[in-house]
């Protein structure tokens, strides 16, 4: 991939818009920019797009795969959902275009359809978030079918383990994510784009406005735009220019999968997963362009954006993918470990939007779904950023309150049911005395005390409320930033 990227000697600098950050998203951006005609575009970021979530991507193209009970539940929610909906209707156009530059020709669209499997070992959750995305299937008007489990290609669980149930998406597949970024990166190389193998060190203004940035060996690019989408570092690369920026805070959601070569057996043909359960979302595996397979994905909130894969992860996805996937999987051959961010906003909902320097946008937090939402944000952002009518709901501005969309009651039994599905499906163990209920009043006082400690009524989705209550610096940070939008309230101690 590096060999496409401009050589040092060739730098230009100048742009009409400087996109920061190579992801998915300012790919896409840059697309639209350069198609619009909207003057000279210049994209950098490092070539091997280390720690960035869109490489690391499965890139299951799901919105209603990846409905919960929270999805349609509250107004906001209901908007950030119809964003998946709408971003869904994009990509037949978005692959058609880029086919021509696939690498060796190879369909970029790996999986046409999903089927969502519930198994024998998750917790009640699986069955209230199967429920939930053929509730939302039904209300949208979305075909789906009940279908055996023994009759999903490649679908070979252990006995133990084994599905009880499973729906077909017939319209929701997966693109192969890494083909698609080479596809993208030849498309806007073939169109004028410049693809600066490069990271930005600083942002260049002044207190009014953004007039640039300077890169990482002191060049300086002027520019009369500047779009931030570098993913879960986006907070950091703002706050070179601006510390003390007012954005809803964004966490790295540290991601692991691996993709491994088939020795054996039936291939899979289409998208195999859970629903979303334990803080992530869910166990699935994607085929890919070259015939490979994409075993994923684990999902960690962690203080620092890094490429640390822990022993207990890789376990966790090789055994479980043997166990609720193909039994035949201890035997593929592991070709290729990713590593990647996402960014995670704290109420769950992307960053979208001007912020308060003249020329200064920023286009992130998109958690678990931004390499599916890019194509329909880019179009949106290009918009923005020529003038036009946006596309999108402003209620994603960056500097907003943080959406509100669940009681603390309702956000600790939450919490509750993601450590129960996490505790079942990693067979965790409790003296035999110990039964569910009590188990499940442990997650739920720690919960409790968590938010006895911060005195805030602002209620936070599960996997904050997990990294909050396990990590030090997470818990005091998003503490911080919650007195901080309370000032009144009275927590009962430090954190
Ligand atoms: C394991 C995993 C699985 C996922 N599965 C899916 C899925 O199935 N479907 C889906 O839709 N989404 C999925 N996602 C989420 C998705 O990948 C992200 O939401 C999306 O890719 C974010 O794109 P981005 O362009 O904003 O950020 P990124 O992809 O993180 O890109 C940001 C880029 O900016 C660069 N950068 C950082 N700092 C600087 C700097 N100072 N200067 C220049 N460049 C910089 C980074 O190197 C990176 O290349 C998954 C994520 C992970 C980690």
């Amino acid at each position: 991939m590096s060999a496409t990227i401009e050589k040092p000697d060739v730098r230009p600098a100048q742009a009409d818009v400087l996109i920061v950050g190579n992801g998915a998203l300012g790919l896409f951006l840059a697309r639209e920019l350069s198609a619009a005609g909207a003057g000279s575009v210049v994209v950098v970021g490092p070539a091997d797009r280390s720690s960035g979530g869109s490489q690391a991507a499965g890139a299951m193209m799901g919105c209603f795969a990846e409905a919960t009970s929270e999805s349609l539940r509250t107004q906001p929610a209901r908007t950030r959902f119809e964003l998946g909906v709408a971003a869904h209707e994009r990509w037949p156009a978005v692959l058609a275009a880029l086919q021509e530059h696939a690498p060796g020709g190879r369909p970029l669209l790996t999986a046409p359809e999903t089927h969502v499997v519930l198994n024998s070992i998750g917790a009640e959750l699986d069955n209230v978030n199967l429920a939930a995305i053929i509730n939302a299937l039904t209300e949208y008007g979305k075909p789906w079918q009940e279908c055996d489990p023994h009759d999903i290609p490649g679908f070979n669980p252990r006995t133990d383990t084994r599905a009880l149930r499973a729906i077909l998406l017939p319209e929701e597949g997966a693109v192969d994510a890494r083909a698609v970024l080479t596809a993208l990166q030849a498309d806007l190389l073939a169109s004028g784009v410049t693809l600066l193998d490069a990271s930005v060190r600083t942002l260049l203004g002044d207190s009014d406005s953004v007039t640039g940035a300077e890169l990482d060996d002191g060049h300086v690019i002027e520019a009369g735009k500047v779009v931030v989408a570098a993913g879960a570092l986006s907070e950091s690369v703002l706050k070179t220019l601006i510390p003390d920026l007012d954005l809803v805070p964004t966490f790295a959601g540290l991601g692991f999968a691996m993709i491994a070569r088939r020795t054996g057996g039936e291939p899979f043909r289409s998208v195999v997963r859970t629903p979303n359960r334990g803080f992530a979302c869910g166990l699935h595996v994607v085929p890919q362009a070259d015939g490979t397979e994409y075993y994923g994905a684990t999902n960690r909130l962690v203080d620092e954006v890094g490429s640390t894969t822990w022993m207990a992860d890789v376990r966790f996805l090789a055994q479980y993918s043997m166990q609720q996937l193909d039994e035949r999987a201890a035997s593929h051959e592991v070709v290729r470990w990713l590593a990647g961010n996402r960014p995670v906003t704290l109420d769950g909902f992307p960053l979208i939007g001007w912020l308060p320097r003249a020329g200064l946008y920023l286009m992130s937090g998109t958690y678990r779904d931004g390499f599916h939402c890019a194509p329909l944000l880019a179009a949106h952002v290009a918009n923005e950023l020529q003038g036009k009518p946006g596309l999108i709901d402003p209620i994603f501005q960056p500097t907003r309150r943080p959406v509100a969309t669940r009681t603390v009651e309702g956000s600790i039994q939450e919490y509750v049911e993601h450590n129960l599905a996490g505790w079942f499906e990693t067979g965790a163990q409790a003296a035999p005395q110990l039964t569910t209920r009590q188990i499940a009043d442990y997650y739920r006082n720690m919960a409790t005390q968590f938010y006895e400690r911060v005195g805030t009524d602002y209620a936070l989705g599960p996997d904050i409320l997990w990294y909050a209550q396990g990590s030090l610096v997470g818990g005091r940070r998003v503490a911080r930033y919650l007195r901080r939008l309370q000032p009144a309230a009275a927590g009962t101690g430090a954190l």
